[in-house]
């Protein structure tokens, strides 16, 4: 079945053609970050690495890692772009934001091959979800500087696709261009396509009925791998939902198949995974740790070795599509960066998510981690469906009161508010709140 597979040599290639592809690429990368980086001349300076002795996979170890911190750090010594820079600023096409909740958000540069190497394996994932050349496609997004959805746009014009900007417009106007147009793809936030499900219902609008998108894809947050989350999209839409990890500093790098194990598959002829436990150590299949991602195709600013602070677990099965690219089992399992610690209990807001999700009766909701006499403790308040009357309000507080408790062993306080009364989101959702002065961890 060929036609699974945009480019089916390398992603059905062994592991030997693979990994020769890999370290062929990795020699090229660490060359040129040691000569034309000044931050990374320095970094391997002072962690002693010789880039002539990088020849295999199994002297990355060598090499030391790189953070999110750094890079901001040595963008504020020396703005505006610091100078991991590795390119001439003449070949710069495009710069991209990350999409920061405190301080300046890192700004990141791309040559023109950079740009393309990151919407051409967008559109792999694209064509691996059933997109085709004969679809059309709205990218619900603001068309502001983060990277994710602009690069969805490009990859959707790269098959060929038809592709309609709708930056500017309104949610309602985006409702009237799904009910007047053969629009068949739809990619946009999870928090989003439920935003929009919720306005088109309350307008009378059966987006599966009348419209007629088969298929939507999500990132920014990791939703659409959550299943209770992806399960709700696609009933509203009548359409298969699929989730696409993606970094700005490194590519977007993964995708769920239509075979729809449950797998993430990585694009690593573009960036090589390593998945590390506490102690920096590979963890083997099945095992979870901290991803890494070592850049082997942007040039302008060369990541190598990058922690990426998002939690996967190495799949110890192969996925029956055939694909033989690593893969990851439900996608990011965790932000390390989200984590909370109450009462020596560690809290992820995803997997809060995971518990409040398969409530069909919540139509929103905001976590607030608080510091209620004298303990810390976790808030839910729930937005429900208007639909419901004040005793089912009752009972669903009630019962998701009792799968907080089981799910994450701690005492969750449940609060309902108005129909209504909690924010939408149009890009990422900030549905989490910490209100203690000081984080015990
Ligand atoms: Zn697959």
């Amino acid at each position: 079945m060929a036609s699974r597979y945009l480019e089916p040599r390398l992603e059905r290639a062994s592991r030997r053609e693979l990994t020769r592809l890999q370290e062929r690429r990795l020699r090229a990368q660490v060359a040129h970050a040691a000569t034309a980086s000044p931050f990374y001349k320095r970094k391997l300076r002072a962690a002693g690495v010789t880039p002539a002795r990088v020849r295999t996979l199994a002297d990355l170890p060598t090499l030391p890692f790189t953070t999110k911190d750094e890079l901001k750090e040595n963008q504020a010594a020396k703005p505006p772009w610091g100078d991991v820079l590795a390119v001439p600023f003449s070949e710069v096409l495009r710069v991209h934001m990350t999409s920061a909740t405190t301080g300046r958000p890192l700004a990141f540069l791309d040559t023109a091959d950079d740009w393309r190497g990151f919407y051409h394996s967008y559109a792999r994932s694209l064509y691996a979800y059933g997109v085709r050349q004969a679809d059309m496609v709205m990218a619900a997004f603001s068309y502001g500087p983060w990277i994710g959805y602009w690069s969805g746009f490009y990859a959707a014009q790269d098959l060929g696709c038809l592709v309609f900007p709708v930056g500017g417009l309104t949610t309602d106007q985006r409702l009237d261009a799904l009910l007047a147009y053969p629009i068949t793809v739809l990619g946009c936030t999870p928090s989003y396509a439920l935003f929009l499900a919720e306005t088109a219902a309350k307008k009378g609008i059966d987006l599966a009925k009348q419209t007629k998108i088969r298929i939507t894809w999500h990132t920014g947050e990791p939703g659409a791998s959550i299943p209770a989350t992806k399960a709700r999209i696609e009933a509203a839409f009548g359409a298969k939902a699929y989730d696409l990890p993606g970094l700005t500093e490194i590519a977007a790098w993964g995708f769920e198949c239509d075979a729809r194990a449950g797998l993430t598959h990585v694009h690593e002829d573009y960036c090589y995974p390593e998945v590390l436990d506490e102690r920096d150590r590979p963890v083997g299949p099945g095992g979870r740790g901290e991803l890494v991602f070592t850049s082997l195709y942007r040039k302008a600013m060369p990541l190598l070795r990058y922690r990426t602070r998002d939690v996967v677990q190495l799949a110890d099965r192969a996925c029956p599509c055939g694909r033989t690219l690593v893969a990851f089992d439900g996608g990011v399992l965790a932000r390390l960066d989200d984590m909370k610690k109450i009462r020596g209990i560690i809290v992820y807001p995803r997997r809060i998510e995971e518990l409040v999700r398969p409530h069909g009766g919540v139509d929103e909701f905001q976590i607030v981690f608080r510091r209620h006499e004298g303990l810390d403790d976790i808030l839910l308040r729930i937005d429900p469906s208007p639909a419901l009357s004040l005793a089912e309000r009752d009972g669903l507080r009630a019962r998701l009161g009792e799968d907080l408790r089981t799910g994450l062993g701690i005492r969750v306080t449940v609060e309902t508010v108005e129909p209504g009364a909690l924010p939408r989101w149009d890009h990422k959702a900030r549905r989490v709140k910490d209100e203690r002065t000081e984080v015990p961890f």
